[in-house]
């Protein structure tokens, strides 16, 4: 920690940075996001767990999604790649005292991170976007406390009491110190599309996520 700057840095722009800003914006400490994409911008990821309307609740994000009419996803459902049948879940059977509705969300993730990330700007975050950070500095005793920031072909050193990684599967602090490894049994590609008008007419649980198992070893879609 660096104890001479009062602001905490954090890098990145995605649900997990807009959702420490609100946090941190909430407790009064200073924080700020530097966002390396201008937003919105396309990402995968748009399946919420139950777990993150419990997030959305303690940051008061639940109102403007249900403002902006995301699909509610009131439990999962598997097939299987050859049989026929179905094995669903549906989330009012497993309630957890910290969610109050059967339900989470699956949305779009350009709409939903550009919210996120203006709805920790209303609670306080500075956020800055199309800055990208290259460098976070470590000093004499090994604490982050600062990081270099790449701003229309400038580079500026910005002070930081904390430095909090939050570019997601870019993982700056993991290659800057060399630590990233992969996982052999994670090795995977995907390939992410949307479609248009599905026909749900064969289920009767349309407000469903649908996972179904591709007929190939570990794949799913
Ligand atoms: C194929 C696939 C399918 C998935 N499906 C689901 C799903 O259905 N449901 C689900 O919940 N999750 C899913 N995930 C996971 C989900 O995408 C992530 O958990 C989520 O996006 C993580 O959010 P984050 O904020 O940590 O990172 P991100 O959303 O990736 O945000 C990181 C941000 O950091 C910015 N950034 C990166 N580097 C820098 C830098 N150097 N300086 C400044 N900014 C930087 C990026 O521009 C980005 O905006 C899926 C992931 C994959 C790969």
């Amino acid at each position: 920690m660096n104890s001479k700057a009062d602001n905490v840095v954090i890098i990145g722009g995605g649900p997990a940075g807009s959702a420490l800003g609100c946090y941190l914006s909430k407790a009064g400490i200073k924080n700020t996001i530097y966002e390396a994409a201008n937003h919105p911008r396309p990402h995968v990821g748009e399946s919420m767990v139950m777990s993150s309307v419990a997030v959305f609740d303690e940051i008061g994000f639940l109102p403007i999604l249900e403002r902006e009419g995301f699909v509610k996803k009131y439990g999962a459902s598997w097939h299987p790649p050859v049989a026929k049948g179905e094995a669903a879940i549906s989330f009012d059977e497993f309630p957890s005292p910290h969610v109050k509705q059967d339900y989470t969300y699956h949305v779009d993730r350009q709409k939903f991170d550009l919210l996120m990330l203006k709805h920790a700007e209303s609670m306080g975050t500075k956020v800055y976007q199309g800055v990208s950070a290259s460098k976070v500095h470590f000093d004499e005793n090994n604490y982050a406390s600062g990081v270099r920031l790449n701003f229309a072909d400038q580079e500026i050193d910005v002070p930081a009491r904390m430095v909090v990684d939050a570019t997601g599967r870019h993982t700056l602090l993991g290659k800057q110190l060399k630590i990233k490894k992969n996982d052999p049994i994670f090795d995977q590609f995907a390939v992410h599309a949307w479609y248009e008008n599905v026909d749900k007419s064969q289920t009767d649980s349309s407000e469903y996520i649908h996972i179904y198992f591709l007929p190939v070893e570990r794949g799913w879609g």
